[in-house]
Order: C-alpha cells, then structure tokens, then sequence
C-alpha cells in the first residue's frame, strides 16, 4: 500500500501547533481545511507501507519534515483563521 508519509506528520504535529495558537478554531471544518491547505502546500513523501520494520526510519524522517510541516501550518492556521468556512 502506497501512502502520503506528510499526512501521518501533519496528524502528528498538528495538535501541538494548534495549542500554540488557542485563538484558532477547533472545528472539523477548519481542522480539515488547515489539513488540507498544509498538505496542499508540502512535497508529497510517498511510502510503501507493506514493509516490516521501517517504524523508526519513519520517526527519523518524521524529525526532518517537521520544521516544514511547521511552517506550512502556521501558513495554513492564518488562512483559515482568517476566512474560516464553518457556519
Ligand atoms: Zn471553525
């Protein structure tokens, strides 16, 4: 099985960042759209997850992306916050 490795980091590191910013809203709406803003806006990382242990190569590679995925955040918190699409 073929899978975008950034969405397991962006899953990972997104509820640190949004408690860094307690202002935004929490919402499935806006969550999903600064998921999806992120994800637009980074690299796919594509994997193969079939093989066995690649557990802490992943967690290696989860420490590289991390200041990317960071940022792309943070840009994406400040579109959403600003035009948010809930109700
Ligand atoms: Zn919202």
């Amino acid at each position: 099985m073929i899978k975008n490795f950034m969405e397991d980091v962006v899953d990972h590191v997104l509820p640190s960042m949004l408690k860094a910013f307690p202002e935004v809203c929490t919402c499935k709406q806006c969550i999903e759209d600064i998921k999806a803003i992120t994800l637009n806006n980074l690299k796919p990382h594509y994997i193969s997850t079939e093989k066995g242990s690649i557990y802490s190569r992943l967690q290696e590679m989860e420490v590289q992306f991390e200041t990317d995925v960071m940022k792309a955040i943070i840009d994406a918190i400040a579109i959403v916050s600003k035009n948010p699409r809930h109700n």
